[in-house]
């Protein structure tokens, strides 16, 4: 299993970190887990296109973590290399209202042409996706928020937050995970409600005893000495701070 890091940034434009989006690359299979702004241009720096990706999965539906949705619709249209794979979404409730007024505020704009779209809607559970067990549960962030849990046939475990604060749901998803990809979006002091800060990561990682802990969705300014320093008191096992285009192989 093949994980790369799409962005590693926020809401705020950076040249240095784009928005929400890691890739999962096993057995041919393309699996997308949050499609911010920037993340399609990442793809391509991949050789990935428009036709390789077979299933996005959301955590939520906020711009950061969606908006290349987009212009993946839109170009995935284009005649003569339409795009022909059929594609599934997958999210938390509410995913599909939200989705079917985009597309109508787009009219035909956004519909595919030569492919078929089915949007899964997922609450908590555990259920085959491809080669892929995986397991949802509800984060602390808005009321659509869910993490993932990816299992692959190998039985390697990679885990992701989305947005969230603590809570126990990330922490029962991410047990003895062989990596979690956490967010960490402020610096302790400028704790925002709905979000973690490096202690409260660390202490999630550390109560869910994941192996690898990497921690993305870094607000700027963000002194990376200083949430490395913090994290390591609390959480001992190996920690990676994301930059874009970072890959791990499990
Ligand atoms: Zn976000
Ligand atoms: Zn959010």
């Amino acid at each position: 299993m093949k994980i790369t890091i799409l962005g590693s940034g926020t809401a705020v434009p950076s040249l240095e970190r784009n928005s929400s989006g890691v890739l999962i690359q096993e057995e041919d299979t393309n699996t997308l887990i949050d499609f911010g702004y920037g993340t399609l241009k990442q793809l391509l720096n991949l050789g990935v296109t428009y036709h390789d990706i077979d299933r996005i999965f959301f955590t939520h539906n906020h711009p950061d973590h969606m908006c290349d949705l987009i212009p993946f619709l839109f170009g995935a249209r284009h005649r003569p290399a339409a795009r022909k794979k059929d594609l599934e979404i997958v999210a938390g409730p509410g995913f599909q209202e939200f989705f079917d007024k985009l597309m109508s505020a787009f009219k035909h704009w956004l519909a595919p042409s030569e492919y078929s779209l089915q949007i899964s809607e997922i609450d908590e559970g555990s259920k085959k996706f491809g080669c892929h067990q995986v397991t949802f549960k509800k984060v602390r962030h808005i009321e659509m928020s869910r993490g993932y849990r990816f299992e692959s046939s190998s039985g390697k475990s990679v885990v992701l937050s989305g947005d969230t604060d603590y809570c126990q749901g990330m922490i029962e998803l991410g047990q003895g995970a062989d990596l979690m990809i956490l967010e960490c979006a402020t610096p302790e002091e400028e704790k925002l409600p709905g979000h973690l800060v490096p202690s409260l990561a660390g202490k999630l990682a550390k109560e869910a005893d994941c192996k690898k802990l990497c921690l993305t969705h870094f607000y700027p300014p963000c002194d990376l000495d200083v949430i490395r320093e913090s994290v390591s008191t609390i959480y001992g096992g190996e920690l990676f701070l994301a930059r874009d285009l970072m890959q791990f192989e499990l």
